[in-house]
């Protein structure tokens, strides 16, 4: 299976003020393409290996796809998690959980952007479900190759790389957390959630 870069939901320039068209325009064609090539060709490179008998290079390759994978995958939620005049209080089912597992919207949304702004380097916060735990939990992703929370399924993401803002917030990441908010659309995270729930 080849890997395609995910057409944007809405135009470059449908989430300004709070994310503008020039970074979202870089941030999809050319850092989202680039984990799609990556994990194409790293999936290209390990077929190769089966086929020649040859694991050499294995563990580079595994590398390769756990980075471009993780990458793929998170910036492909990134993207549908976000919607023009979005923003506001979750609603929904999700609404009810977020309130059971933090005690209110506003104590999450306080945890998930300090979680967000904490995070060092380059690296992602998210709400995800575990399915194990049976529990929200908000999680900070520092090196998404790494330090997975195993089972955990993701929900609601924000890219805080720098990548993901330098061009209009610059250092100020904190700044570009408040933004975000305004971009959150709920509806697909009740999607999202409502997959994770499935039996
Ligand atoms: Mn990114």
């Amino acid at each position: 299976m080849i890997y395609q870069l995910p057409e944007l939901p809405y135009p470059v320039n449908a989430l300004e003020p709070w994310y503008d068209a020039e970074t979202v325009r870089i941030h999809h064609d050319l850092h989202h393409k680039g984990y799609v090539d990556g994990l194409n060709n790293a999936i290209k490179k390990i077929a190769e290996a089966r086929d020649n008998g040859d694991f050499g290079l294995l563990k580079h390759w595994e590398r390769e796809l756990a980075f471009h994978g993780s990458g793929y995958i998170l910036h492909n939620l990134f993207w549908t998690n976000m919607i023009p005049n979005g923003g506001g209080e979750a609603f929904g089912p999700i609404a009810q959980h977020i309130k059971l597992d933090f005690g209110s919207f506003d104590n999450f949304k306080s945890q998930f952007s300090a979680a967000a702004i904490a995070v060092e380097g380059s690296g992602w916060a998210v709400l995800v479900w575990n399915p194990f735990l049976r529990k929200l939990e908000i999680v900070q992703v520092e090196k998404h190759q790494n330090l997975s929370v195993w089972g955990s399924f993701p929900l609601l993401i924000l890219d805080v790389w720098e990548h993901a803002y330098y061009l209009k917030y610059q250092n100020k990441r904190a700044e570009w957390v408040k933004g975000w908010w305004n971009l959150v659309n709920w509806k697909d995270v009740n999607n999202h959630y409502s997959f994770a729930l499935r039996p």
